[in-house]
């Protein structure tokens, strides 16, 4: 028994080499889990679940439902990226849309997931534009324009915030360690796994004596990647194309 932890495809019409990686791991390696966790930033962009002529969308909306009419849980978490990811394509993908974050016991071990952009709080420009992004009033006017309008207003923000990131000091687009201690604070030492930073690694924190395991998923950029946990730890593991 194990389940898998992936994060960042950023699936696009622009990067079909990764799509078909994803294609091929639902098809090949997720089916022997039991669980299926996607903790944000599966697609590049999402302009609103109503975008159903979009052919990426309904080619993962389909390997999604396969994987979990055949027993495996799939669970969804929205990242910055497709933070308007809703029920809509859950419902067509079989998976349950989970709230960021969310405490699960993994195979005994309390394990926190979020996408962890909200670990980075010393960009403060991110932090305010992700308020902004989550705001429902703000959402909810995004999704009355017409989908044309959402696709440039979408691919404009897009733009700008590549051109942003490059400005910006790379550490303060990591997790801030105090961030990360507050909590672990909050929800009592758990375990945490977390994507968004592009940063895989396993770290270590020790909190009020408590030791906690921090995983960070690899984005699927160059190549994808994924971790596997079961009852005796977790374990990443590359793909390649
Ligand atoms: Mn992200």
């Amino acid at each position: 028994m194990s389940s898998l932890f992936i994060s960042d495809l950023h699936l696009a019409g622009e990067r079909p080499a990764i799509t078909d990686l994803f294609l091929h791991f639902t098809k090949t390696i997720a089916p022997r889990a039991q669980a299926l966790f996607i903790l944000g930033d599966l697609f590049e962009y999402w302009i609103g679940d109503d975008n159903t002529d979009d052919a990426l969308a309904a080619v993962v909306a389909d390997v999604l439902k396969r994987l979990s009419s055949s027993g495996v849980k799939v669970f969804l978490m929205q990242g910055n990226r497709d933070v308007l990811l809703g029920p809509g394509f859950a419902d067509q993908s079989g998976a349950e849309l989970i709230d960021d974050p969310t405490l699960i016991n993994l195979y005994g071990r309390p394990t926190l997931l979020t996408h962890g952009d909200a670990l980075c709080i010393e960009d403060i420009e991110y932090q305010k534009f992700r308020e902004y992004a989550r705001s429902p009033m703000h959402q909810q006017q995004f999704l009355t324009q017409s989908l044309e309008t959402r696709r440039e207003r979408m691919l404009q923000m897009r733009a700008q915030s590549e051109m942003s990131k490059q400005k910006k000091d790379l550490e303060i687009m990591d997790v801030t360690t105090s961030a990360v201690d507050q909590l672990l604070r909050n929800h009592h030492y758990p375990n945490i796994i977390h994507g968004h930073t592009h940063r895989p690694a396993r770290h270590q924190h020790d909190v009020d004596g408590h030791r906690c395991e921090r995983w960070v998923l690899t984005d699927w950029y160059q190549t994808g990647g994924y971790l596997l946990c079961d009852a005796s730890g977790c374990y990443s593991h590359k793909l390649s194309q």
